[in-house]
């Protein structure tokens, strides 16, 4: 560990002498890696990128490999090191998206698996496998498919027991052929490479292939689908649906597909990359409340298909029964309705007239004596209905309910729908709606503002604002006056992370423009790069800051990530003269006191190489003031005594600073 502190100190200083180089690393040619995703069989390691490796230079920085099997695929040559046993993979021109990462496997061959951002000139992304034995450091190879990297642990192929027909239309044997079966394979070409990879994955979905048949489109991947709430526009022509934890095949990205439809209702379902970690489905159509997203028995694919087709059509001639229901309440007053079948149900959700509505499309009876045994110890009354032989529909009312965390989850014979019984505070709902208002459109239907989760979408042909931000005028005046532009991040087109159906754009703005009232009253002279919801791309960002030639710059995030556990406070900077700025704000930021009270953790201040604030001149930092992606910060971060304390502390540490 010491030899690789010292190496960072003198790839430190050639930095230093070399920056101007550094910031033309980031072009095209470099390779974004997002993150990982680890498969169900411990075997496979698969990174995630954007860009390519086509332009890694072969000046790859990496020691001579001693006492390893070496793979150099693409210009990345592994090399391991003992005590503790690493398998270490150095891959040149590639930047990290976001801060390092530890990852502990549990019940796995491999212990950790770390990634970081090792050197910024020449940019190399290291990424460390621990295991505990040396011998099992030859049975790793990495292989490259183009963006992606894989680490494959062992020369087992996965376990593709798990198949199944999703989908059997009656009476028609040619339109099952447009539905293979899914399993997770590998695919060789003759020198043992992998040249197809379908990991089935632990903790993300893979969306990797679409088909369709007369009346739907199949969405087909692997891994378990971890699916958000439906958010809808005005007048229901659009709708949006997340997928959590899910990765998509670039292939599918930002392709839009007809939905098929025996009745000839028109409509489409565009797919595109939300965030790393998030697929976003768009379906549009004269009525999209009308359609179905169904879930197949292993939670591996999607049917979306008109209601009047998933109504009358049997999906799996093997009918459910149930084995319990639970209606239990956590620590944090969110009721989680489970229900665990004795085999694998296919099901879909939507909502309607205030309720919330989870159909089972394979369930032949409910258990009238267990549900009526749950009823009773429940303050939520969950209503039952047969809909035909093979269906049943579960009725949960919805006006009293806030579904801050909408997640619906399934593990093939239980289902999850967590939900909490009554506005977090009533103040939180005015507020976030407030912030909602003051970014986004006016939502006349007054009923639909009361929606927490009512979230402005373009309508058709409309094309998202976009807003270049013009340089204020000074009046004399302020020319003495200390000046910093806030920077509230996303806006527009970008949502930026969701969780719980809440955008991070709306939380930095609101954040971003208390900070600016704070700092008013001090006198200090605010810059905002948006005050509403406009689209804004990074560089309009730092021109508009370059122009307003600042003492400081600040841009306001909101963190998420796959592991729902992840919380706490980070500050960003990069370069050398934002360090003091970053300190100054983290201090008070994550302040003991304000951990303590607010129940989170100090996540240190990292050193990234963000565009913003990389590229703006003014000393600058990027401050996540919390996890929207994990359940208990995302409420706290919703409510506007939160949201006052973190302006609060961000705007004392920009006074402090500016002293
Ligand atoms: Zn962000």
């Amino acid at each position: 560990m010491k030899l690789h502190r010292l190496t960072a100190v003198i790839l430190f200083l050639l930095m230093l002498a070399v920056q101007g180089v550094l910031c033309s690393a980031f072009g095209a040619e470099s390779l974004k890696i997002n993150d990982i995703v680890i498969d169900n069989s411990d075997r496979l390691i698969y990174i995630r990128g954007t860009g390519s490796f086509k332009g890694a230079q072969s000046a790859v920085y990496a020691p001579t490999p001693s006492n390893s099997s070496v793979n150099i695929i693409n210009n990345i040559t592994p090399f391991t090191i003992s005590s503790p046993f690493r398998y270490v993979l150095d891959i040149p021109n590639s930047t990290l998206i976001g801060p390092s990462r530890n990852y502990k496997l549990q019940n796995s061959i491999i212990q950790n698996v770390a990634l970081s951002q090792f050197s910024v000139n020449p940019n190399v992304v290291r990424i460390v496998f621990s295991v505990s034995k040396q011998s099992d450091l030859s049975k790793f190879k990495t292989y490259t498919n183009g963006t992606d990297i894989v680490v494959k642990y062992n020369s087992s192929v996965i376990d593709n027991s798990i198949q199944y027909k999703f989908y059997t239309p009656t009476g028609d044997s040619n339109k099952s052929s447009l539905l293979q079966n899914t399993s997770a394979s590998l695919v060789y070409n003759t020198s043992n490479e992998i040249i197809e990879i379908n990991p089935r994955l632990q903790t993300k979905y893979y969306l990797s292939q679409i088909s369709q048949n007369s009346d739907g489109l199949i969405l087909r991947g692997l891994g378990q689908i971890s699916m958000q709430r439906a958010s809808y526009n005005d007048d229901n022509t659009i709708s949006e649906v997340i997928l959590d934890s899910a990765t998509l095949a670039s292939k599918l990205e930002n392709k839009t597909y007809n939905i098929p439809s025996s009745n000839k209702i028109k409509a489409t379902l565009t797919i595109s990359k939300l965030t790393s970690k998030k697929i976003k489905l768009t379906l549009k159509s004269d009525n999209t409340r009308d359609f179905r997203f169904v879930i197949s028995p292993d939670g591996q694919s999607l049917f979306v298909s008109h209601r009047t087709y998933v109504i009358n059509t049997i999906f799996s001639t093997n009918t459910a029964k149930v084995n319990s229901y639970k209606m239990t309440k956590n620590s944090n007053g969110y009721s989680i309705f489970d229900i665990v079948f004795n085999q694998a149900v296919t099901y879909d959700v939507f909502e309607l007239n205030d309720s919330f509505y989870l159909d089972v499309n394979n369930l032949g009876d409910y258990n009238t004596v267990l549900f009526e045994q749950m009823l009773k110890n429940s303050d939520i009354k969950v209503q039952v209905l047969k809909i035909s032989q093979d269906k049943t529909r579960f009725i949960i009312p919805m006006k009293d309910l806030n579904f801050a965390y909408a997640n619906v989850e399934s593990n093939a014979k239980s289902i999850k729908l967590c939900f909490k019984e009554k506005a977090i505070i009533p103040a939180v709902k005015n507020e976030v709606l407030i912030a909602a208002k003051n970014v986004e459109k006016e939502i006349k239907d007054e009923k639909k503002s009361q929606n927490l989760n009512v979230i402005y979408i373009p309508k058709k042909d409309e094309k998202p604002e976009v807003e270049k931000p013009k340089k204020k005028k000074e009046p004399p005046t302020i020319s003495s006056m200390k000046k910093v532009v806030l920077d509230p991040g996303h806006g527009g087109v970008d949502s930026g992370a969701i969780g719980g159906g809440y955008y991070e754009k709306t939380l930095n703005l609101a954040v971003a423009k208390l900070v600016k009232e704070r700092l008013e009253k001090k006198d200090i002279y605010v810059y905002m790069t948006r005050s509403k919801d406009a689209t804004m791309t990074l560089e309009d960002r730092v021109n508009y800051s370059n122009e307003s030639n600042p003492d400081i710059y600040v841009s306001i995030h909101t963190n998420s990530t796959v592991k729902e556990d992840s919380f706490g406070l980070e500050t960003h900077y990069y370069k050398d003269d934002s360090f003091e700025l970053a300190q100054k704000i983290h201090s008070v930021f994550a302040s003991e006191k304000n951990l303590k009270k607010w129940d989170t953790k100090d996540r240190g201040v990292i050193k990234s190489c963000f565009y913003v604030i990389n590229h703006t001149e003014a000393p600058s930092v990027l401050i996540e003031i919390g996890f929207i992606s994990n359940l208990e910060e995302r409420a706290k971060l919703l409510t506007k005594e939160r949201q006052e304390q973190i302006a609060e502390s961000i705007a004392k540490g920009i006074l402090e600073y500016l002293k």
